[in-house]
């Protein structure tokens, strides 16, 4: 699933690159960069293929975020980037939530002595299914956890469940920056059937998200065109966007109609232009209609 996500994600970035320029003929992306946040000193995105994560340099070390490197030699290049920046060690890495395609492959962070952090409900996942390649946390947050490190406060809280029960929004105060992966994307609609996503407590969690003080989102992929940060808008018009489908899809269930016409009939004109609408629509319509009809 994460994998078909990465995907998508890392063709809609070529596709842009392609569409977006006068020249048709623009090269593909290269496979990893390193961006530093504009309006910072210190607050950088690394991003592999699809997937990208945010990471802190202070002169007390780094904080980074998640390796995503599952099946993928992602954290190796991640550490250099790292150390062309700094060489301060890196004290920390913390886990967005707990879906493999963002945590796993933190081995070399932990040979470098790195402490790892990541909800409870995470820790709780990864004990029960075991993966191969993902690092069991070292501590574990429930509502909230504050990090200072070198003169930078991060906040790492729960707002509750959403794409899974264990997202952290990482919130960088002074900066105004949040990091948080998955289920609010820039310009896109929920992937796929939204597996692991709690309905309606993403709406609620998105609420106290929008009351938060940030400026600038770091989600964990890139939108269109390879943007790698979105604005209070872009969570704003996610609320819209699942509280619109909710309306219709609950309106579907009251008249009667079955899963498969409701699929086929419900239009969203106003998020037919986000890339993902074409092919995950008709699956984000299904999640919502077994709430609607059958309360799950
Ligand atoms: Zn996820």
């Amino acid at each position: 699933m994460s994998r078909i996500h990465a995907t998508l994600a890392a063709a809609a970035l070529a596709a842009t690159a392609l569409a977006g320029g006068t020249n048709a003929q623009q090269p593909a992306p290269p496979p990893y960069a390193t961006t530093k946040v504009e309006g910072t000193d210190n607050v950088y995105i690394f991003r592999y293929g699809g997937h990208q994560s945010m990471f802190v340099v202070t002169p007390a070390g780094v904080i980074a975020t998640d390796p995503i490197s599952e099946r993928r030699p992602a954290a190796k290049a991640y550490i250099e980037e790292i150390q062309k920046i700094t060489k301060a060690p890196i004290k920390y890495v913390i886990y967005s939530h707990s879906h493999f395609d963002h945590i796993a492959g933190g081995q070399p962070f932990k040979d470098l002595g790195a402490v790892f952090i990541a909800h409870r409900n995470a820790k709780a996942r990864i004990a029960a299914l075991k993966p191969a390649d993902v690092v069991m946390p070292d501590q574990v947050v429930d509502t909230k956890k504050v990090i200072s490190l070198g003169g930078t406060t991060l906040e790492l809280i729960y707002v509750g469940k959403n794409h899974s029960d264990s997202m952290l929004v990482m919130r960088l105060p002074k900066e105004k920056i949040i990091f948080t992966v998955d289920w609010i994307p820039i310009k896109g609609i929920q992937f796929r059937e939204m597996a692991d996503t709690y309905v309606p407590e993403i709406e609620e969690g998105l609420k106290k998200v929008i009351a938060m003080d940030w400026d600038k989102l770091i989600p964990g992929h890139p939108g269109p065109g390879g943007v790698q940060t979105g604005t209070k808008e872009d969570a704003k018009n996610q609320l819209a966007y699942l509280q619109d489908l909710s309306a219709a899809v609950k309106k579907a269930v009251d008249d009667n109609k079955s899963y498969a016409d409701a699929e086929k009939e419900i239009k969203l004109p106003k998020y037919e232009s986000w890339p993902n609408y074409g092919p995950f629509l008709q699956m984000n319509i299904e999640r919502y209609y077994d709430y609607w009809n059958r309360g799950i």
